[in-house]
């Protein structure tokens, strides 16, 4: 039976891909010295994003990694069920310390002073966060606006030190730290070769699966003014509805696929 063939593939990517790398590479066009490690959740590179950063004008890589089936948010799962691109910021991690072995002389002392930020596609950056984030001797960190169900989480700093965090949930994890509000130096994960994000963590646990290798809580640079600014948002895109657009499929009336979206 061939019929099963027939049925559309079901989409490899999200429908807002294109619109979320357009916003990101728009803040990344304002920041000096960037190296933006693009990690596509695909099988192969595809076309959109190949096409879509070789006319970015940023510096780039283009690697990529599927999540395998049994690791990935089905559909009408909530969104916490499973954690989200831990083995594609591990293929990344890979690739740095592939460079990093690769590297001779000049090169790897610029590779030395290099910082890596783990940037969701669909949050939002101010351009001060960056500058932040150049000064990171090991791990930094900062607030997190609009994030865990708080107006903001934070590092707590007292005397120049982070002592404890401001979250709403969970604050015994070893590093109750979003995503966003962490950067660790280039020569710190060369160096940890075992650190990586596990894709088995609890929910709320990737970040510390990460950091618990390379850091104590004693070892953090607090950022953003002793972490008194929100920097950086988890802002989150709504799925677009396709009702009409599935209704008028059905009549063959579609819009027309040759269109990149
Ligand atoms: N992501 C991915 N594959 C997935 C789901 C998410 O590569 O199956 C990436 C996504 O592009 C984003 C990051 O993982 O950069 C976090 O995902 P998301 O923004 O959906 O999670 P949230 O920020 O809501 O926790
Ligand atoms: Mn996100």
């Amino acid at each position: 039976n061939c019929m099963k063939f027939n049925l559309p593939l079901p989409p490899l990517s999200r429908l807002v891909q294109k619109a979320e790398l357009t916003r990101l590479s728009h803040t990344f066009l304002h920041v000096p010295q960037l190296h933006w490690i693009v990690v596509e959740d695909a099988p192969q590179p595809t076309p959109l994003v190949t096409d879509f950063l070789a006319a970015s004008g940023l510096t780039y890589a283009h690697l990529h990694k599927l999540t395998p089936k049994d690791r990935k948010l089905q559909e009408g799962d909530p969104s916490w069920l499973k954690p989200r691109g831990a083995e594609q910021r591990n293929e990344g991690l890979h690739w740095l310390r592939e460079m990093g072995a690769a590297a001779e002389g000049k090169e790897a002392a610029a590779l030395e002073e290099a910082v890596v930020y783990f940037a969701d596609d669909d949050n939002t950056y101010s351009l001060q966060l960056f500058e932040e984030i150049r000064y990171t001797y090991r791990v930094s960190v900062w607030p997190v606006g609009l994030v865990g169900g708080m107006k903001f989480e934070r590092p707590v700093v007292e005397d120049g030190k982070v002592v404890r965090f401001h979250t709403g949930w969970h604050p015994n994890r070893p590093f109750p730290i979003d995503m966003a509000g962490f950067a660790v130096s280039l020569r710190l994960i060369l160096t940890n070769p075992q650190a990586r994000f596990d894709g088995d963590a609890q929910m709320g646990f990737l970040e510390s699966s990460f950091l618990q290798h390379l850091v104590t809580m004693d070892d953090l640079e607090p950022k953003a003014d002793l972490c008194s600014k929100v920097l950086v948002w988890h802002t989150r895109t709504e799925k677009p509805k396709m009702k009409r657009e599935d209704a008028l499929q059905k009549q063959g009336l579609g819009s027309d696929p040759d269109v990149e979206v």
